[in-house]
């Protein structure tokens, strides 16, 4: 997880050039400078400095993603210079009587957990893990499970953000609550962060219940069981299924089992066991029978050794209204294997499937926004994933299973009105984004406020959200 910060450190030291990876090291860029002020004062004497020569500034958390949030603009590129910012130095911490806390934008989640706990607090929502930093975390609408859960960034009553200008503003659930759901998931895209205010809750324990299922290659009767489930679970996650590569036939073949937990509230308090046997991405020997119990962010989230791959992994996550859910596990599915043909050759390991629910929200910006929701919609949205990893890293590989992310979304994104994870290779398509994303014109009248030389911009953002006023300016 630091790794990519301590390159930057080193770089920073010697006077080089500084370059910036994601944490598997294929997305980067190369930066005039990295910049981690020591406090709020540091960062908005950096942007006022800044803002006359219309420098390039690009925020970053832990780059645990698999797309190009946190790319910046390479040094050279265009004849502004380029700074990485990390606010890593920021590590206030307040924690208040209503259940909220107040912390500085260098907080990681992982540490905040740890001092949570000291303080008989926990998170209310988690992601399946807890590498990255809070406000990299929130900017994306980073999520877990539950029908009842929506993102972290719903949890978020408060913020402090400093515009290019170096301008700092206090956005807050009662006196600007509209444009709270503008901030709340913000892509890096709306100024610095400095601080959050967050809802959390007094610590308690959940019950975890892990269940072997049984796969079929009828995916329609699979998918229909799962549908089921969740009709039972409303915080659940599936595993599965599993597929390994048969590197004889050069061809995926099914595992004859997957498995699916859930998390229930109960009032047991004695031995915390779910961190001594958790299962993260389908991996390790996860595929048995067991109930454990933990405190609610040691039974849904999973520390850092929980990351089981150590190879290139290739990712892609869309949220769709839950109604659709066997549609959609099933066509994604059969699209999937009619890719299998373009696999041969490569070095593919494990081909895993996930499926979660996510409570919809009203953050402008989040992939489970209800905006465009018809009546016949409940307001959940269904989560699948699909990994691909591989023998060993390989680039042509991680390449190759890349290029397939785009065509899901091209196949099923309109059909079924899906939207992809902002930090999990979603493809470009600003007439979609239009639609997904109703808020998406409000949302850029606030960019353009915040940020009028496009100074915090970047390819993938300009493309992604069609930000036609920044092509030029960055020379795209
Ligand atoms: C193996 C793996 C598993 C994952 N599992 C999950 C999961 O279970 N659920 C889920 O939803 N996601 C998951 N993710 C995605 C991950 O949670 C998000 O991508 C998250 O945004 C990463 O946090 P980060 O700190 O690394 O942010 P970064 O990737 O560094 O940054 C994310 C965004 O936040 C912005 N940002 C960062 N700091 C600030 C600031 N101070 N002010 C303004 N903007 C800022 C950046 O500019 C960027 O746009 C996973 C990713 C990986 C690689």
């Amino acid at each position: 997880m630091r790794l990519p910060l301590l390159l930057l450190l080193l770089n920073a030291a010697f006077g080089s050039a500084h370059h910036w990876f994601n944490w598997q090291y294929e997305v980067g860029c190369e930066s005039d400078t990295f910049i981690a002020p020591a406090d709020e004062a540091g960062v908005a004497s950096f942007l006022k400095k800044e803002f006359p020569k219309q420098s390039l500034i690009k925020v970053v958390g832990n780059g645990h993603g698999f797309g190009n949030l946190t790319t910046c603009i390479s040094k050279g590129a265009t004849n502004r210079t380029s700074h990485i910012v990390s606010l890593t130095n920021l590590k206030k911490l307040e924690i208040h009587k209503d259940n909220t806390i107040t912390v500085g934008a260098g907080w990681d989640v992982y540490d905040l957990i740890n001092e949570l706990k000291k303080h008989s607090l926990s998170f209310n929502y988690l992601g399946a893990m807890r590498v990255q930093n809070i406000v990299g975390a929130i900017s994306t609408g980073t999520h877990g499970t539950g029908q009842k859960i929506a993102n972290m960034a719903t949890q978020v009553v408060a913020l402090r953000v400093l515009d290019a200008r170096g301008e700092t503003r206090i956005v807050d659930e009662h006196k600007n609550a509209e444009e709270l759901k503008a901030f709340r998931i913000n892509l890096g895209a709306l100024g610095l962060i400095t601080e959050v205010t967050l809802k959390v809750q007094p610590t308690h324990f959940l019950k975890k219940t892990t269940k072997v299922l049984n796969a079929t290659t009828d995916y329609k009767k699979l998918y229909t069981e799962l549908a089921d489930l969740y009709k039972e679970h409303d915080r659940m996650t599936v595993w599965g299924p599993h597929f390994d590569w048969d590197a004889k036939a050069q061809n995926w073949t099914i595992e004859p089992t997957f498995y699916a937990s859930w998390w229930e509230p109960t009032n047991y308090t004695s031995v915390r066991n779910c961190t001594l046997n958790y299962c993260a991405n389908g991996c390790g020997d996860c595929i048995k029978d067991y109930i454990c119990y933990d405190e609610t962010s040691d039974a849904v989230s999973c520390p850092p050794q929980g990351i089981c791959s150590s190879q290139f992994y290739a990712e892609i996550e869309h949220f769709f209204p839950m109604e659709h859910f066997v549609d959609v596990a099933t066509n994604y599915t059969n699209f999937q294997q009619a890719q299998t043909p373009r696999m041969k050759g490569f070095e593919n390991d494990k081909m895993i499937f996930q499926f979660r629910a996510l409570k919809g929200d009203d953050s402008y910006m989040s992939p489970a926004n209800t905006y465009n929701l018809g009546s016949e919609n409940s307001g959940v949205f269904g989560v699948l994933e699909i990994d691909w990893m591989q023998k060993v890293n390989h680039w042509g590989t991680l390449y190759n299973n890349q290029e397939f992310t785009n065509e899901f979304h091209d196949e099923f994104a309109t059909l079924y009105n899906a939207r992809s994870h902002w930090n999990k290779m979603a493809p470009s398509d600003p007439k979609h984004a239009l639609s997904a994303f109703p808020k998406l014109p409000e949302f850029l009248k606030i960019q353009e406020r915040q940020d009028p030389n496009c100074q915090f911009t970047n390819e993938f953002l300009v493309n992604q959200l069609g930000i036609e006023r920044c092509r030029s300016a960055l020379k795209l």
